[in-house]
């Protein structure tokens, strides 16, 4: 638990497949009172050694679910639908935030606060049917950079994520846009992905990457999707079927899977496009898919057709397949650690006098041969 943030309540009714919060913490928000929640505030400003006056957050398992409910206790009871939100926030969810805000604006006015940040997750598809609530977050309480997690692209993956669709994401960012600029401030919104999840196939992470690369991300932290305990996801992952479906004994909904290192690798590399480690493996698959007019220089492609121009010359020798020299070019002598190879010396060692394969193999058999 990070010393400054305050849990502000527990729970969550999203129900994405790839979480287990709503099995453990349960689908039915359980949340402080406003006072203990100022009370923690002001216990943090007058305990934590070293406080500067920022509350690094003030959430939950989803920032913005505080109070949010159903309306009707009844159909609570009954409910069998293991999301609120999904496929579509449900008529008798209760989506006003008008307590989340109250609750920031308090906690804004504790004496010895200076900064309340949000770092808990947004569920944005919810947060749009609140502009108030949008319009307080992004002016007062985002730190430059706010994490969301569309966690893909492409329908499919979407739908057994149980997550909103790219539409949720583009009315967000607009919105956050427009408020961050009415605030003056240069704000930017880190989205979050999963590559690998069940339902996504080679093309969906192929198109992931192309919007990546079309809306100029480059993620960092990327999440390679693994089986854990008690998740929907991870049912599909084994059963290699659909358990938001009914299931039955000769009919199942089947869904493609990511296994093995190959796939799996591949996956998380479409992620990362932009890491030269990656584009051999991404080259080989373009091949392979038939979409080879995405690698190469143009403004369409995904990855260079060789990655030898787009190395540094400090990641070429890294890379330990060649040495620096042997590719030296009149940009890579003007580098600060580049060595020139001098006559007669280096210069045989790093090309002709460099023994074959096959004349390394006969020495190696001799040696072999004196040692027996
Ligand atoms: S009726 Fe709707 S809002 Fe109420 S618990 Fe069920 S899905 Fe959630």
């Amino acid at each position: 638990m990070i010393k400054t943030s305050v849990n502000i309540m527990r729970g969550c009714f999203g129900g994405c497949s790839f979480c287990s919060i709503t099995e453990h913490e349960g689908r039915i928000i359980q949340n402080r009172s406003k006072e203990s929640i100022l009370e923690e505030l002001q216990e943090i400003r007058d305990k934590v050694p070293g406080f500067t006056g920022t509350i690094s957050d003030l959430g939950g398992p989803t920032a913005n679910m505080y109070r949010l409910g159903c309306s009707d206790p009844k159909a609570e009871a009954n409910c069998r639908r293991p999301s609120c939100v999904f496929p579509g926030i449900c008529h008798k969810l209760n989506t006003d935030h008008k307590h989340t805000i109250d609750l920031y604006r308090s906690a804004r006015e504790v004496e010895g606060i200076k900064k309340v940040l949000i770092a808990s997750g947004v569920r944005y598809d919810l947060a749009i049917e609140s502009p108030e609530y949008v319009k307080e977050l992004v002016t007062h309480h985002v730190g430059g950079y706010l994490k969301i997690a569309p966690e893909h692209t492409e329908k499919g993956p979407l739908d057994l994520m149980m997550k909103p669709g790219m539409g949720a994401y583009e009315q967000f960012k607009a919105m956050f846009e427009q408020y961050s600029a009415e605030a003056g401030k240069k704000q930017y919104l880190i989205p979050y992905f999963i590559s690998a999840h069940p339902g996504t196939e080679d093309e969906d992470m192929l198109n992931l990457a192309l919007w990546l690369k079309k809306n100029n991300f480059e993620c960092d932290q990327v999440q390679n999707f693994y089986p854990s305990p008690m998740c929907n996801a991870t049912a599909m992952y084994h059963a290699e079927t659909n358990p938001l479906k009914r299931v039955k004994y000769k009919k199942r909904d089947v869904v493609p899977v990511a296994k093995g290192e190959r796939q799996r690798r591949l996956h998380k590399a479409l992620l990362r496009y932009h890491d030269p480690n990656n584009w051999p493996l991404i080259r080989q698959a373009l091949v392979d898919m038939g979409k080879k007019h995405l690698i190469g220089d143009g403004p369409h492609c995904l990855i260079p057709a060789d990655d030898q121009q787009k190395q540094t010359p400090a990641q070429r020798r890294k890379s330990g397949r060649h040495g620096a020299n042997r590719f030296a070019t009149k940009h890579t002598k003007s580098q600060p650690g580049f060595t020139p190879l001098r006559k007669g010396r280096n210069q045989p060692q790093a090309t002709a006098a460099q023994p074959t394969k096959s004349q390394q193999r006969g020495k190696n058999a001799a040696k072999s041969k004196q040692v027996s």
